[in-house]
């Protein structure tokens, strides 16, 4: 096995006047904590066009856990994505759509999103919502999507959107969860050359959701649907009737911008709400100085608008920074599994950012399909989700980018509003698998179990000490369960639910849902670090590691793993694999069970439920959880068939 490089310092290649160097970063970090109020009243100058100032920059009580940032102040969000842009960007594009087939695809300027957006503004006022309405946007990967988004934040009605694979019931529970009036949908999906029924599938949802009065359908493929001539309406039909102009509501930086349901990895998903001034705030600058996004510079995000990422990082922080962002409405396997290197050097992509579900799956199918695509416009590297196995980090790092790229590793969630902990590029140094440092403004801390807070190389939970602009103000309808799931456990801190350990160097690395740490013999390990020395082995695309008790031990250590495409398991395998572990880790760490599968239960969004895993290895079939967000319920049948009964 090739020795692996553990740490790549800021390469003055790569990061040639990036807008933060290392110095840059230490001066703003510093100023940021010591004085936050004056940190972030200047950076809300600075990057966001305000009707009026705030009262008040921060207002944080953790005891009650009410939350707000720059109160008083008022803005409209979709002003400040589109309108204020128009007097120097009116004809840069500030979409690419590239369609599931290769060769569909197209611009939108900053103009014709301006226009697109109020008429469909209008076309909503027209159906009779208004600020504080909620409306539910059921899309498939097209500019429309952003479209919705942005009309919504332009007359102040609070949007949710679902993710277009969900089907009927996550529907239905979404629009009763938020009591939204509106759907907007269109009439068919197309992912990977298959059709998605997105408007039969709203249908079907709202025989249980009487409230809702108005479904606007876009036309996607064309294909026949349901109609209900007093509830449904045509957009194409109509579109064009209403102007291209109309004024963005005055927002209150706390006034709703919109409700968003965590990716249910844990549990139930969380209806998390984000308010108008600290969340576009959050989003344009760390989208500006994580991703060192440069003027003119083609950004893609391969997430979809059904998650946080896309929210952020497709559509409001970018736009909100007048760049150009690429909406793509596929699968990177389709037509082949070469097809983002294909749209990457079809549109000079200079900035692309993924997932390590799509890298490791990508890992798995060779590099052969990687190389045949040019890929010198790319500058830098995202991934997001999960922890990334170093790995993957170094076929990222090496094939992809050619070992001339920076890669930021960005750690954050649906409830951070934005990224909080990353590498910067130019300015941290890259360790393959570690999160990084903290953004400006963010103090994370590790506490043991008990609530001690730890200083220097530790290991234990990831809180956050203090707020930042971005968070999350409340779970929607439910201030108790939000109080419960953050600020409960330690007093005074936000609870994030995942492990950490920070580094000599002072960088944390992401060791896997607290929920999954696992207690070996008294030895403390992250998930992650075993799935990490598992994906080391050639033959090894991805591994998901759970515990399950036992007798002596406390806890075993109960593998699944899949392997690269064309090879096969035999028994030699599973002892070199736990070899390989024991190597890595320590003789404690080494795996009790390894069942090798062709596929992981994962969420929507990518990530492996590891609950599920759980209950599989502990024998407890009878009740999996809430799998209302599972990809591919399938795969669990082939898991349960499967499994390794111990003793
Ligand atoms: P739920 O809260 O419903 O269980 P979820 O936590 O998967 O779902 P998200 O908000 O989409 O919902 O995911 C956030 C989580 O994803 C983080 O708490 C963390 O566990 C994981 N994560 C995100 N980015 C990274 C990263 N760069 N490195 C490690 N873990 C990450
Ligand atoms: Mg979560």
């Amino acid at each position: 096995m090739k020795e692996l490089l553990s740490r790549y310092p800021v390469s003055p290649q790569a990061t040639q006047n990036t807008h933060i160097n290392a110095d840059k970063y230490q001066q703003m970090y510093q100023q940021s904590i010591e004085q936050p109020d004056v940190f972030w009243a200047e950076q809300a100058e600075q990057f966001i066009d305000w009707y009026k100032p705030w009262k008040q920059v921060s207002e944080v009580n953790y005891q009650t856990a009410d939350i707000s940032w720059f109160k008083g102040g008022q803005l409209n969000v979709s002003y400040n994505c589109i309108d204020r842009h128009l007097a120097s960007k009116a004809n840069q594009t500030a979409i690419i759509f590239e369609g599931d087939e290769p060769t569909d695809d197209f611009r939108v300027s900053y103009q014709e999103l301006h226009d697109n957006v109020c008429r469909l503004a209008n076309l909503l006022k027209t159906r009779g919502v208004s600020k504080g309405d909620r409306v539910c946007i059921y899309m498939p990967m097209i500019p429309e999507v952003g479209y919705a988004m942005l009309a919504c934040a332009r007359i102040g009605a609070v949007h949710s959107v679902v993710f277009g694979g969900f089907s009927t019931e996550s529907i239905k529970a979404r629009v009763l969860d938020a009591d939204c009036q509106v759907v907007i949908t269109a009439d068919e999906g197309v992912r990977g050359g298959k059709k998605i029924p997105l408007k039969a599938n709203v249908d079907a949802a709202l025989v249980d959701c009487p409230d809702v009065h108005s479904v606007i359908m876009v036309e996607r493929t064309g294909v026949e649907v349901n109609w209900q001539d007093q509830r449904d309406v045509n957009y194409q039909e109509v579109i064009n009737h209403y102007e291209p102009m109309c004024e963005p509501e005055m927002m209150d930086a706390e006034d709703p911008l919109f409700i968003l349901y965590t990716s249910g990895s844990t549990g139930k998903p969380k209806g998390v709400l984000h308010t108008c001034g600290g969340y576009i705030l959050y989003a344009a600058m760390t989208h500006k100085y994580v991703f060192d996004y440069q003027e003119g510079e083609i950004y893609w995000c391969t997430a979809d608008a059904g998650w946080i990422t896309g929210h952020s990082y497709i559509f409001y922080g970018p736009l909100a920074n007048g760049a150009t962002t690429l909406v793509f409405e596929g699968v990177p396997t389709y037509p082949d599994a070469g097809r983002c290197w294909q749209v990457c050097e079809k549109h000079q992509v200079n900035i692309f950012y993924t997932a390590p579900t799509a890298i490791r799956a990508l890992m798995g199918l060779g590099d052969e399909l990687v190389e045949k695509h040019d890929r010198s416009s790319i500058r830098l590297l995202g991934t997001v989700g999960e922890p990334i196995n170093p790995e993957a980090w170094h076929w990222y790092y090496e094939v992809v980018g050619q070992s001339c790229c920076s890669i930021v590793d960005t750690w954050w969630q649906t409830e951070t509003g934005g990224i909080l902990i990353t590498s910067l590029p130019g300015a941290v140094d890259m360790k393959p698998g570690a999160a990084g440092k903290p953004f400006f403004g963010v103090k994370p801390a590790i506490v043991s179990k008990e609530g001690d807070v730890l200083e220097g190389e530790a290991r234990g939970r990831l809180v956050m000490t203090g707020s930042w602009p971005g968070q999350m103000r409340t779970v929607y309808g439910d201030h108790q369960r939000f109080f419960d799931t953050y600020f409960s456990q330690y007093t005074g801190y936000y609870f994030t639910g995942d492990g950490a350990k920070r580094d000599a160097d002072g960088f944390y690395w992401i060791t896997g849902r607290i929920d999954d740490v696992l207690n070996v013999s008294g030895h403390r390990l992250g998930t992650a670090e075993i799935e990490s020395a598992l994906v080391l082995h050639p033959k090894v695309a991805e591994a998901a590691v759970v515990g399950y008790p036992h007798e002596i031990k406390g806890q075993g250590i109960y593998c699944y793993v899949t392997l690269m495409s064309g090879v096969d398991c035999q028994q030699s395998l599973t002892e070199e694999l736990q070899a390989l572990v024991a190597d890595e880790l320590g003789r404690f760490a080494k795996p009790d069970y390894i069942q090798f599968a062709p596929g992981l239960p994962k969420t929507r969004s990518g990530k492996i439920m590891r609950r599920i895993l759980r209950k599989i290895a502990e024998n407890e079939l009878e009740n999996l959880g809430d799998t209302s967000t599972l990809a591919d319920p399938s795969v669990v049948k082939d898991l349960i068939d499967n499994r390794i009964v111990h003793g």
